[in-house]
């Protein structure tokens, strides 16, 4: 490994710098994959199985600021997003809380797409708002 301090190569066994006494019991490296860790932790279940491995490794290399930027965007929760399908899906309640303006409106004007989509949404919703949650996340940390 090399020391982040003073750039030395060194062997991987050792707990300090032998040229400049910097501790290396933590590598940036690991450091950053312990914040990985913790977001997904709370974050989990509000991102797309699809996504994890891309989002993993942007997150990898975020600075303090996109950090908090990542913790500051607005997650939808999916199960949510499931109960207003459920309950108003026929007057698009499930897309709008999504954030998806356009698709919502359509549903309203057509009823659910004359029941027929509300339905299919029964099974779309959960993953569409995972995908949202990680464009919106992508979107804020690019
Ligand atoms: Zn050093």
């Amino acid at each position: 490994m090399v020391c982040p301090n003073c750039g030395l190569n060194i062997a991987d066994d050792n707990k300090f710098c032998p040229q400049c006494g910097t501790p290396l019991y933590r590598t940036f490296d690991s450091y950053n994959a312990d914040k990985v860790n913790m977001f997904f932790m709370s974050h989990n279940d509000k991102l797309p199985e699809s996504q994890i491995t891309l989002i993993k490794e942007k997150l990898m290399y975020l600075d303090e600021k996109k950090w908090n930027t990542a913790y500051s965007v607005q997650y939808k929760d999916p199960i949510v997003a499931l109960l207003l399908s459920f309950f108003l899906g026929e007057f698009g309640i499930d897309r709008f809380y999504i954030g998806q303006t356009g698709l919502g409106v359509v549903k309203l004007l057509t009823c659910g797409g004359f029941g027929i989509w509300a339905i299919i949404d029964l099974f779309l919703i959960m993953e569409a708002t995972r995908v949202e949650n990680a464009n919106k996340l992508l979107n804020a940390i690019a």
